[in-house]
Formats: C-alpha cells, structure tokens, sequence
C-alpha cells in the first residue's frame, strides 16, 4: 500500500508482471517489422518508463524520438494536438510507432496518430503498456500492441503519476 495526496492505492499489477508483458510486446514487434527500420515517438512525460524498458527488448535497426503534448479543452471534438515538445523528426515515408503509456478514452491519440498520417508516415501503429477498454471512445485507437487490459479505475506508478509524483514506482497501483 502506499499514500499520495491522502489517498491509499494498493498494488494491482506487479513489477514482475510489467515485464514479462512488455517482452510480449518487443517480441511481436520484432517480428511484425522485420526488415524495417521503425521510429518509435514516444510520448512523455508518461511514457517514458516504458519505452525505456521497450526499447531495451527491441532488436530492430531503429529510432526513437520524443513528444509532450498539452492536454487540449473541448475534448468533444477532434481538435487539434497541441505540443509543449513537437516533434522533431521528419516522419515522411517513415513506418512510426507511437510509445504512449496507457489509453484511456483515446481523444489524445486519435488527434495525434492522424496528424502522423497526414505528416506522410508510410504506417502509423500504437503500443501502450496499459489499456482501458470500457473508456475506449475511438475505435481507430485500439492499442495494436498493447501490455495489459485494466478496468476503467485510476492508476500510479509505472510513469503514470499523481500530481506529477508516483512516477519512479516499479509496480502500478490502483486507488483503494
Ligand atoms: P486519453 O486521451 O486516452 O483519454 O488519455 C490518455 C492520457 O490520460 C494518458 O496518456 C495519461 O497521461 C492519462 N491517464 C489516463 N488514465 C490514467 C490513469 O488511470 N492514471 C493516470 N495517472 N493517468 C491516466
């Protein structure tokens, strides 16, 4: 158990399983893209424990560059992304795979994924250590590679923090 904000979360998935699901993931897509040379953009501030421990697993020729996106008003509608970090790679003819950390309802990506798209990427997949399926809103969003499926409920550690603390945590937790 441990305590932020006055709120108890407890241990939901662990260390040891964080990992042998992320090994799950570096082996598909080490088999999916032989022969290719993707660009992993991964998207902070979230993510970036997972792709560390991604891209460790990956035995492909390939990149990785990094994003950080402002969380947007007017969710409702497909607006625009807009970027504290942009992108700084030119995606053009690019296979690109985007690091996100968890997909909730997947507003963020939806906007994101198709900017790729329209930037020229020659194929634009998602991999997302943690996804929530009951929130899902866009379809087109489903994580391709993904580490585990969760329920709907509020999550630390891993990357994901809580008022930006939490983060460093090896194991994720769910609020109590
Ligand atoms: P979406 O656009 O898919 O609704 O939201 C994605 C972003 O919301 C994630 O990248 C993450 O930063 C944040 N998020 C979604 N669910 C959780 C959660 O359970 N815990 C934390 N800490 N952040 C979350």
């Amino acid at each position: 158990m441990v305590k932020y904000e006055g709120m108890e979360f407890a241990e939901s998935i662990s260390a040891n399983e964080i990992q042998e699901a992320v090994n799950r993931v570096a082996t598909a897509i080490n088999a999916d893209y032989a022969g290719r040379e993707p660009l992993f953009v991964c998207v902070l501030n979230g993510a970036f424990m997972y792709a560390s421990d991604l891209m460790k697993r990956i035995t492909l020729p390939c990149e990785i560059t990094f994003v950080r996106m402002k969380s947007y008003e007017g969710t409702e509608t497909t607006g625009k992304v807009n970027m504290l970090i942009p992108l700084q790679v030119d995606v053009k003819g690019r296979d690109v795979i985007v690091i996100e950390d968890i997909v909730d309802t997947g507003i963020t990506m939806h906007a994101f994924m198709e900017e790729l798209r329209k930037m020229g990427a020659k194929s634009v997949e998602l991999t997302s250590m943690l996804y929530k399926p009951e929130s899902l809103r866009y379809e087109d969003v489903k994580p391709k590679y993904y580490g585990l499926a969760i329920p709907p409920a509020f999550i630390i550690g891993y990357g994901l923090d809580i008022n930006e603390k939490a983060r460093n945590l090896a194991s994720i937790y769910t609020k109590v």
